[in-house]
């Protein structure tokens, strides 16, 4: 990787300080990256910008920032090969998946462009009582004041543009605070974004510490918190600042139910093995449980079972490469020593359960109690839980016992049981047919429980930044 320093962003403009900071690839401790780390006086800098130029960035022509945010999506797609090696290096995540993140922030970015050409308010009749004859309504949407975005390290590209894209197309001004284990990606977009017309204050990008980006949570200069990460640092925040509007992106332990009418086991295991290990669980939406009918049971655990065995774990720059290191060496062993607490409350391990490094191998065990870590806790590692159920109710009683509620998945091809469990499970959204794994960026995504509140995609998130005003039109 390249030895060069590189800048943070100040208002839309590339700054260096007098503190470095070295960011790591997890798999070897090879350095990823340098990056200047912002002083105090530097996010003064920011903030106040974002808050001197709220007014201005509002009121900028549509197709202004449509044209900016349509710009970062053509870059990135003509960069993406550059980009997915520096997502790799930073966050330890297989290449492969790495460029799927850069594509799949080529289209948000599309999206939000999109989005923001059509992004208006409505007219509304006031007639419909007598006291409102004579008027009308013009229901406009105005941002709610510049956004603070904080993202976590396991989509150090997508998930910063997730922030950032929404906020360009609604006109709020953004600062941005990446993960601090992978914040070369998002220092990368910063040179994106400073090739368009947008005005200078609307966007920071500001790799600061927990405390620094604590202070910018109770900062009133930023109104409105976006929060993608762990689940006791958002709500964290959320109690911290109950003026603000906060929206909390949060984690779960996201589960399978396979019915008994479902006969392609062989597409199942392939999903499930796939998503339980790919990024090596670290994602939001990893298939953690699995619940399976009794009917289809047996079948379905060989057919996982060979799913696993046949991922190719190590380096993830390398080619081919199915399951890299966690994000670091802690986190391995927290989830190491999950894996032996399963096991020694009655679980069988049938696959895995080893580290070396960073780096766990694909884990499956089954039989595990409802209240170990593997099952009750977000596991955000390469592990998956196998259990057994007798009915269809069992299991949607099952994933519902979880005081997370992302998203989860459903394999049936029977429409009313597709209808009836997908209106029961306390989810933000049910994948019918499939693993919980997938998310389209264009579609309502968030969750419900401890795993947050608020939903984005670029037209969610632009519902959020922004807020109702009404202006009464009389005697028209
Ligand atoms: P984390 O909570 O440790 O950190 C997330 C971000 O918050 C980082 O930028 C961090 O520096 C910052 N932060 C930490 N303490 C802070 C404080 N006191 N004030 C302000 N900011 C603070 O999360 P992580 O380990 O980076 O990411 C993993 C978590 O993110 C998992 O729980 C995962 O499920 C969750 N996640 C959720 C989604 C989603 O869309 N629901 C997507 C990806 C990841």
């Amino acid at each position: 990787m390249s030895t060069t320093t590189v800048p943070f962003w100040v208002a839309g403009k590339p700054v260096t300080s007098e503190q470095t900071a070295v960011v790591r690839h997890s798999f070897d401790d090879s350095e990823a990256g340098v990056h200047f780390v912002p002083s105090s006086s530097d996010i003064e800098t920011a903030v106040q910008a974002a808050h001197d130029v709220a007014e201005e960035f509002a009121t900028l022509p549509a197709h202004v920032r449509a044209s900016a945010l349509d710009h970062v999506s053509r870059t990135l797609g003509e960069r993406s090969e550059e980009l997915a090696r520096l997502i790799t290096a930073e966050s330890g995540k297989p290449l492969k998946w790495a460029r799927g993140e850069v594509g799949r922030a080529v289209s948000t970015f599309r999206w939000a462009a999109e989005e923001a050409r059509r992004f208006s308010g409505e007219l509304q009749r006031l007639d419909t009582d007598p006291g409102g004859t004579g008027r009308l309504a013009l229901v406009r949407r105005v941002p709610r004041g510049p956004v603070l975005g904080i993202t976590p390290f396991n989509f150090p590209l997508n998930l910063v543009a997730h922030k950032v894209a929404p906020a360009i197309a609604v006109g709020a001004p953004i600062v941005l605070k990446p993960a601090p284990a992978t914040p070369l990606t998002a220092l990368a977009l910063g040179e994106i974004l400073a090739e368009t017309d947008l005005p200078a204050g609307s966007w920071s990008i500001l790799p600061t510490d927990n405390e620094a980006a604590a202070a910018l949570v109770a900062d009133p200069r930023l109104p409105v918190v976006s929060f993608t990460g762990s689940v006791p640092v958002g709500w964290g925040i959320r109690d911290s600042v109950p003026r603000k509007h906060v929206a909390l992106e949060l984690g779960g332990n996201a589960a399978v139910l396979v019915c008994p009418d479902w006969t392609d086991l062989d597409f199942a295991a392939q999903r499930i093995a796939t998503f339980a290990m790919y990024q090596a669980g670290q994602s939001c939406i990893s298939v953690q449980r699995v619940y399976a009918h009794a009917d289809v049971f047996d079948a379905l655990q060989e057919k996982v079972l060979e799913q696993v065995r046949a991922l190719g774990t190590g380096d993830p720059r390398a080619d081919g490469v199915d399951v890299g290191p966690l994000i670091n060496t802690a986190a391995a062993a927290r989830v190491e020593s999950w894996v032996s607490d399963a096991v020694a409350a009655g679980g069988s391990l049938l696959a895995g359960g080893a580290r070396d490094g960073a780096t766990v191998e694909p884990t499956v065990l089954t039989d595990v109690p409802e209240d170990a870590s593997v099952m009750a806790e977000e596991v955000f590692g390469p592990v998956v839980s196998l259990t057994r159920v007798s009915s269809v109710d069992e299991g949607v009683r099952l994933i519902n016992a979880s005081r997370f509620g992302l998203q989860a998945g459903v394999f049936t091809r029977d429409l009313p049981t597709a209808f009836d469990v997908s209106a029961r499970l306390a989810v933000g959204g049910v994948l019918v047919g499939d693993v919980p794994s997938f998310r389209a960026d264009q579609m309502p995504y968030g969750g419900v429980k401890d795993s947050g509140v608020g939903r984005e995609g670029p037209a969610s998130a632009m519902a959020d930044f922004t807020e109702e005003r009404v202006t009464v039109l009389t005697g028209l």
